[in-house]
C-alpha cells in the first residue's frame, strides 16, 4: 500500500536528540541524553527499569518538558511544539501500556489515528458538509488498506476490546500508521505476548518499516527481540547514554552486562 513517508533530507540523522535533560523535582531523570537515528532503521533502546526510556519517549512526543536540550526532527526543533503538531510533524508512538478505545470497532480506533492529522474542524463540518464527509471516505478508505496490510481486515468491524491481546497490539501500530508517521516509537510492544507471538510481531515491525518507509525507535526489554530486530542499539543506565552499536557490540560490551546485571566492575 502505497502511505510511503516523505524521503528525509539527505545526510543527517532523521531523529536526533542532543544532550536532553529532564527533571521531575528532585529526581534528575535524564542527564545529557543523545540519541541518533538514521532513515529507515530500526534502533532499539534498552536499559534497565528507570534508565530514563520512556521518559525519552515523552520528551520526543512532547507529553514531558525537557529541562535542557534540544530534540530535532530532519533537522527541525520540535521540543517545544505542542504534542498534536508532534504528530502532525510525522512521529507517531504507541504506548506501555494498551491505549485503545475498547468499545470501538478497529476501523474507529484506527481512524482516530488519522483524524489526528486531517485537521477537520466542527465549523468546517458545518458549513461544508460535503468536504466533511468526503475528507471522512478518504481517511476510511487509507485506513482499510492499512488494515488489509496488517492483516486485520477481517476484524474491521469488531469491538477492539473483544479482541486477543496480540491482534489490539497489532491495531495500536495500524492507528500510528494512520498518521503517516516518519518516524515510529514503540514502547515495549512485546510486553505480554507469548513467545509465538513476539517472533510474529518482529516480523511485523520489519514489514512496516518496509512497506511504510518509516524509521522505528524501539523501547524493549525482550532481548531476543531487540537483537534479532534492530539494526544498532542504544543503551541507557540511570538516565545517561551508557553503551550504542550493533546487536552483537553491546551484546558483549561489559558495561551493559554489568548495568543489567547490576554490578560495577
Ligand atoms: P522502565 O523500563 O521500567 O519502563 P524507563 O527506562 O522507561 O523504565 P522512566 O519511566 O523513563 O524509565 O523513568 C526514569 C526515572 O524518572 C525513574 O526514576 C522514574 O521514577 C522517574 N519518573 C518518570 N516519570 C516521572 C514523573 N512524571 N514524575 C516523577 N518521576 C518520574
Amino acid at each position: 500500500m502505497a502511505v510511503v513517508a516523505p524521503a528525509p533530507e539527505e545526510g543527517g540523522p532523521v531523529l536526533a536528540v542532543e544532550k536532553v535533560d529532564v527533571r521531575f523535582g528532585g529526581i534528575h531523570a535524564l542527564r545529557g541524553v543523545s540519541l541518533n537515528v538514521s532513515a529507515g532503521e530500526i534502533c532499539g533502546l534498552i536499559g534497565p527499569n528507570g534508565a530514563g526510556k520512556t521518559t525519552l519517549f515523552n520528551c520526543i512526543t512532547r507529553l514531558s518538558a525537557v529541562t535542557a536540550g534540544t530534540i530535532r526532527l530532519r533537522g527541525q526543533t520540535i521540543e517545544t511544539l505542542p504534542p498534536r503538531q508532534i504528530i502532525r510533524m510525522g512521529i507517531a508512538r504507541t504506548f506501555q501500556n494498551l491505549g485503545i478505545y475498547a468499545g470501538m470497532t478497529v476501523l474507529e480506533n484506527v481512524m482516530l489515528g488519522a483524524h489526528h492529522i486531517s485537521g477537520g474542524r466542527f465549523i468546517d463540518a458545518l458549513m461544508r458538509p460535503g468536504r466533511s464527509r468526503q475528507r471522512e471516505q478518504e481517511i476510511e478508505h487509507r485506513c482499510r488498506e492499512i488494515l488489509a496490510d496488517l492483516d486485520l481486515k477481517d476484524v474491521a468491524g469488531v469491538p477492539a476490546g473483544s479482541l486477543p491481546y496480540a491482534t489490539q497490539k497489532r491495531m495500536e501500530i495500524a492507528r500510528a500508521l494512520a498518521s503517516r508517521p516518519i518516524v515510529l516509537l514503540l514502547d515495549e510492544p512485546a510486553g505480554g505476548l507469548t513467545h509465538g507471538e513476539v517472533g510474529e510481531f518482529g516480523h511485523l515491525v520489519s514489514r512496516v518499516r518496509t512497506t511504510y518507509g518509516v524509521t522505528v525507535v524501539l523501547i524493549e526489554h525482550h532481548m531476543g527481540l531487540v537483537m534479532s530486530l534492530c539494526d544498532r542499539i542504544e543503551v541507557f543506565h540511570l538516565g545517561q547514554n551508557l553503551a550504542r552499536g550493533r546487536p552483537e557490540e553491546v551484546r558483549a560490551n561489559w558495561a551493559v552486562i554489568d548495568a543489567y546485571l547490576g554490578r560495577s566492575r
